[in-house]
């Protein structure tokens, strides 16, 4: 097991990795990039998918893309710059996720986080909290600076990304970036928590032309009975124990977690989770 720090940015060593697809020949497992739009998206929307990826011995990259931020709503921030503290305390908190995430897991697993060290919106738009999630339109030369970062991610079986339900500006951005971006065949799409618990949840306006996608909830028998919690709890500057709670009686009211793609992406996921008991 390799747990790799967060690089600041995309080091050339990075880019020189095999292509993923020699690298799941060679060992059967398959690489899986997650777009993040924040440090806590993969946790919240995909955790327990993405523990038991790690314990069938698949390699993740988390790819996080607004690393650096002033929101902290449940957070003390002492006298100084507080976008630094925040951006430094969610830091903190993402290594401790994938401290979390990495239990259990099997040795030929890996994880590694890239931040792609964008402002969140507030700070990138110089507005105040609420602005995000107002129904603004997205700024094209945004879309086009994300779609050149992400072209330079390593090249990966599976690509999760985020729906955009609820309308956040920066999950929206990811949303439409990744379309322009990766193949539909390689694309697995999940909902946003906690807003897709909430009554925040709604269709996005993001998805384009997704004729044929096929919706599915991803269980997991004998899964720990608190480990969803346990790793949305790994954000504490962002939710409460409540929120918390909240996004995992929705897994278990649900059986797991929801995703969107291709039905042969489907079936490659099925697969690539065989004998960990995840049930579909
Ligand atoms: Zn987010």
């Amino acid at each position: 097991m390799q747990t790799t720090v967060a690089a600041t940015s995309l080091a050339p060593a990075f880019r020189l990795m095999p292509d993923a697809s020699e690298r799941q020949e060679e060992r059967g497992s398959m690489q899986v990039v997650i777009l993040s739009p924040h440090r806590d998206d993969a946790a919240f929307s995909c955790g327990l998918l993405l523990a038991r990826l790690l314990q069938a011995g698949h390699s993740l990259c988390i790819a996080n893309v607004c690393t650096i931020s002033s929101y902290a709503p449940y957070l003390a921030v002492g006298e100084g710059d507080r976008a630094q503290q925040v951006t430094k305390a969610r830091r903190e908190e993402d290594v401790r996720f994938a401290d979390r995430l990495v239990t259990g897991a099997n040795s030929a697993s890996s994880v590694r986080r890239i931040d792609l060290d964008w402002q969140d919106l507030p700070l990138r738009w110089q507005k105040d909290d609420s602005a995000s999630l107002a129904p603004s339109s997205l700024r094209p030369r945004e879309v086009e600076a994300l779609e050149e970062a992400l072209r330079g991610l390593p090249s990966a079986d599976i690509i999760l990304c985020p729906k955009a339900l609820g309308g956040h500006l920066d999950h929206r951005l990811v949303c439409r970036a990744a379309q322009r971006v990766f193949q539909a065949s390689s694309m697995v799409f999940y909902e946003d928590l906690p807003y897709a618990c909430g009554k925040l949840a709604k269709s996005s306006s993001e998805l384009g032309d997704l004729d044929g996608f096929e919706e599915v909830w991803l269980g997991t028998k004998n899964v720990e009975p608190r480990l969803k919690r346990d790793l949305c709890l790994s954000y504490p500057s962002q939710i409460d124990e409540a929120a918390a709670a909240a996004m995992e009686h929705y897994g278990q009211l649900h059986g797991g977690e929801r995703f969107l793609a291709l039905p042969g992406t489907l079936q490659r996921l099925r697969s690539a989770l065989a004998g960990v008991g995840v049930v579909a």
